[in-house]
């Protein structure tokens, strides 16, 4: 059996082992310093974070004191510092000075680049934290020294407090990204996590997650309700095509509470060309059945109208239910529009190249300015429910309406009042010269059945005048 004698082991070797053995020691700690820290950033990484939190944690529970979770997010400019990786990369370090100029060396990496964590430990309040919150935005948002003077970003920021807002390092930490993506939307600096913020955090996630799954099943849980265009005489001439969604869960969901939330996610993009496609299919479909000078007025999306391919999106819609685009119109807000004029315009033309006419729905609540109204190749003006809800005995909305309908008339653009519900409503809007009315004081907007029962014998609408 081979073995080791006694006197081959010289004390050289020996403290050779030692030394071998030392090196092994190092180079693993060199091995897991580097597993530990970002290597972009060179910053502890969230593994360390987690760590460091639960000991911090654990403190504050043992002495009764509050402590405070942080997360930290660059804004948009930061990511459009172009072309200029290694600009970039020496203004994050900076910018990671910077914060631990205010918060001390501890500060982490989360699982963005451009995302820190933090943890404030015994923080004496809320104030305090609302205090350091400002220093850290102050210190990022300074301007660079040269090379770089030109460039200038900040960050959101995003608390949760141990113990009002949570009891565990989960909660803290989603809970301070929840108050982070807030203050992102609305650009708010820093903020700090609350109840409510959550409630509609979640809200609004679970609306998001049914609605993609709504989507996946092929839209069943959706329909396109019509509610009617009515002219001076009473009768239909056309509908708006609204979307309705009952969810198996949620219940009926207001459009105006997910139709926001699909903009956002960009989910509208695919609602928008389903509604598109059903309103213009059952158009077509009525006209085949003999109701053949009917129109359908369809809600184009920000995000629906800035698509590149919308143009030929529309198109296909047309061609493949076998509607002339005379039948279908648009309707376009204000703010869709204004936020790149000449692009809209343009695509505004090549639509309307296509038969369809354009309306500016919301008249009033956008920008309203006048003067760009002339510019726009717009058919129709729909003058919002804001105006109309009193307008039958407030004063000052009927000098507007006024203004609003005979501007439009001189620029040759027609107009229709939204929200009508009463009869004087109707009356003083039909005799200021308006041309269309649509409101419950006609119909609420109704299935494609009840919608067909009312355009059967000639689409007059009874009653109205009785
Ligand atoms: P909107 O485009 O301004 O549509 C008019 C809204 O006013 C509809 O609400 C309609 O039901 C309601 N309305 C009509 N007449 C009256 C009335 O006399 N009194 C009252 N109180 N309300 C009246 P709805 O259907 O809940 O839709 C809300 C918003 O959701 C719409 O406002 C529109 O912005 C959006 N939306 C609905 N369907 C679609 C869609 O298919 N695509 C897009 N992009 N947005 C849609
Ligand atoms: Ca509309
Ligand atoms: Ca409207």
């Amino acid at each position: 059996m081979p073995g080791v004698r006694d006197d081959q082991v010289s004390s050289d070797g020996f403290s050779g082992l030692i030394e071998e053995n030392r090196t092994l020691r190092e180079k693993n700690e060199e091995l897991e310093t580097l597993l530990n820290q970002d290597p972009y950033t060179g910053l502890p990484i969230r593994r360390l974070f987690d760590r460091h939190f639960d000991d911090v944690f654990l403190q504050a529970q043992e002495s009764g004191t509050s402590l405070s979770v942080a997360m930290l997010r660059l804004d948009s400019s930061y990511a459009k510092i172009k072309n200029a990786r290694d600009r970039s990369r020496v203004l994050l370090f900076k910018t990671i000075l910077r914060i631990q100029s205010v918060i001390g060396e501890t500060l982490f990496q989360s699982d963005r680049l451009d995302e820190f964590l933090i943890v404030l430990p015994s923080v004496s309040g809320i104030s305090e934290v609302v205090a350091i919150g400002e220093r850290i935005l102050n210190v990022v948002q300074q301007p660079h020294e040269q090379p770089a003077e030109d460039i200038s970003f900040g960050c959101y920021i995003g608390f949760s407090v141990y113990p009002a807002n949570g009891s565990s390092r989960e909660d803290l930490i989603s809970n301070a990204e929840i108050a982070l993506e807030e203050a992102e939307r609305w650009r708010l600096g820093s903020i700090l996590y609350t109840d409510q913020m959550g409630q509609r955090y979640r809200d609004r996630y679970e609306i998001d997650r049914r609605l993609s799954a709504a989507i996946d099943a092929d839209f069943a849980e959706f329909e396109v309700y019509f509610q009617p265009f009515v002219d001076t005489e009473h009768r239909i001439r056309g509908a708006e095509a609204l979307i309705r969604w009952r969810n198996a869960t949620l219940g009926a969901v207001s459009p105006a509470r997910f139709i926001p939330i699909a903009e956002e996610t960009g989910l509208i993009r695919q609602i928008g060309q389903w509604v598109l496609f059903s309103a213009c299919r059952q158009v077509a479909e009525w006209h085949n059945r003999g109701f053949d000078d009917l129109f359908v007025s369809v809600n184009l999306s920000p995000s629906q109208f800035k698509q590149h391919d919308l143009i030929d999106r529309v198109k296909g819609v047309l061609s493949a239910v076998k509607l002339d685009g005379r039948f279908l119109k648009l309707e376009l807000t204000e703010r869709t529009v204004m936020e790149n004029p000449e692009s809209a315009i343009r695509k505004m033309r090549e639509l309307r190249d296509l038969g369809i006419r354009l309306s500016i729905d919301d008249f009033g609540t956008g920008y309203s300015s006048f003067s760009y109204l002339g510019k726009f190749p717009i058919d129709t003006l729909k003058i919002d429910k804001s105006f109309i809800d009193d307008v039958h005995t407030n004063l000052d909305n009927q000098e507007i309406v006024r203004a609003i309908i005979s501007l439009a008339r001189n620029i040759r653009i027609e107009t229709l009042a939204e929200g009508v519900e009463n009869r004087g409503q109707r009356d003083f809007l039909y005799a200021e010269g308006c041309r269309f009315i649509q409101g419950y004081f006609y119909s609420k907007p109704v299935d494609s059945e009840s919608f067909e029962r009312l355009i059967s014998g000639g689409g007059f609408l009874p009653g109205a005048d009785a």
